[in-house]
């Protein structure tokens, strides 16, 4: 990118502002993924002008065809991170660098346009400088950010469309855990996979959702919060959870991951607990890891904990594993000594109360 392409973005403040008492009753309970804040960021991109007419807008529904290519075949990716407030009221983000290069990997995945890594990060601080009073402070609370990109050309031939847009809003988040961490439970699903070699699974497209919600929908109805996936080929290799990454600490301290293969998410919370783990002096090896490893594993006490990682929930203890004619583990289980200590380190770094010293905040 040089700087003759750089676009300045444009402000068109919100004539529906909410005022600050509505504001602070919704800040106050704020749930996931429901309220949005006053403004939207949005960027247009045409194979003829490249991106182009930056610009902050109130938020508000969007207007395309009815023939628009993302309605028909899915050309969609979307990012997902979020601003933290300090205690002196200063607003940062965790690693943006690293999501604007993953929306790059998803977008030559999804034959969408590569959005610079500078202008991703530069639409975040826009719009969370722009509606800042809607960073909520206190607890484990944050500001969602949802970055994402649809094909809106209006044409029904499949080919990668020549219009697009990309769009940047943003959602007050309470804390996920409310009233104390508690082990999640997580269903094995064998029936449906989420990912197949040279498919989708390293892109953070929107129909890799889309197909984990029927597997999901059997996770819930057997009383689990979220769904394990196995390798696609054999079905035999630890994949990810639907949302989530996962991790198991072994007897003798060493932390064991699978290892990235292309059909899996790489997690930037992944990536960061690798490196809290390795600071605290553990050993942790990413490899291929079979299903049965993890069930005998937690059976025989080899393996001590297990975790998820990822934005939303940050780090959270798997208290059980089910499927269909098994479960591994005690859902009254205390949450692993080390599950939790690495949760509060990562958690300190993201809200100030520790040195940042791998440099992965950005102040907004
Ligand atoms: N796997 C999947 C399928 C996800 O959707 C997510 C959430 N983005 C993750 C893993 C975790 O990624 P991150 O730590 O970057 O949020």
């Amino acid at each position: 990118m040089t700087d003759a392409t750089f676009p300045t973005f444009r402000h068109v403040p919100s004539q529906q502002a909410r005022a600050q008492a509505d504001r602070e009753k919704i800040l106050a309970d704020p749930g996931f993924g429901v309220h949005f804040t006053d403004h939207m960021v949005a960027i247009d991109w045409t194979v003829e002008d490249g991106w182009h007419d930056a610009h902050v807008r109130p938020y508000g529904p969007l207007t395309f065809s009815p023939a628009a290519a993302v309605l028909h075949y899915g050309q969609e990716i979307f990012e997902g991170m979020k601003a933290f407030r300090h205690a002196d009221g200063s607003v940062w983000t965790f690693r943006p660098e690293s999501n604007g290069r993953r929306l790059q990997h998803s977008a030559r995945r999804m034959a969408l346009p590569e959005l610079p890594v500078d202008l991703f990060v530069e639409s975040i601080k826009q719009l969370v400088k722009t509606d800042e009073a809607w960073v909520p402070g206190g607890g484990e609370s944050s500001l969602y950010i949802r970055p994402f990109m649809i094909a809106n050309e209006d044409f029904l031939g499949v080919r990668p469309a020549r219009r697009v847009a990309y769009y940047v809003i943003a959602s007050p988040a309470g804390a996920y855990f409310k009233g104390g961490i508690k082990p999640v439970s997580i269903w094995l699903s064998r029936d449906y996979a989420r990912a197949g070699r040279g498919g989708t699974g390293s892109a953070k497209c929107g129909g890799n959702y889309a197909s984990s919600l029927l597997p999901q929908r059997e996770a819930v109805e057997n009383g689990c919060a979220q769904v394990l996936f196995l390798d696609a080929e054999t079905n035999t290799y630890v994949e990810e959870l639907g949302g989530m990454n996962v991790f198991l600490v072994q007897k003798d301290g060493s932390v064991i991951t699978p290892s990235l293969t292309g059909s899996i998410l790489e997690g930037i919370t992944r990536d960061s607990v690798i490196q809290l783990l390795r600071d605290r002096g553990h050993t942790v090896t990413e490899r291929r890891v079979e299903i049965a490893e993890w069930i005998e594993g937690v059976r025989s006490g080899e393996i001590a904990e297990v975790f998820a990682c990822g934005t939303a929930a940050s780090i959270s203890p798997i208290g059980v594993l089910k499927g269909h004619d098994f479960s591994v583990g005690d859902a009254d289980a205390q949450p692993g000594e080390i599950t939790m200590a690495i949760r509060k380190d990562l958690l300190d770094i993201q809200y100030g109360r520790a040195p940042d010293r791998h440099g992965w905040l950005t102040r907004l």
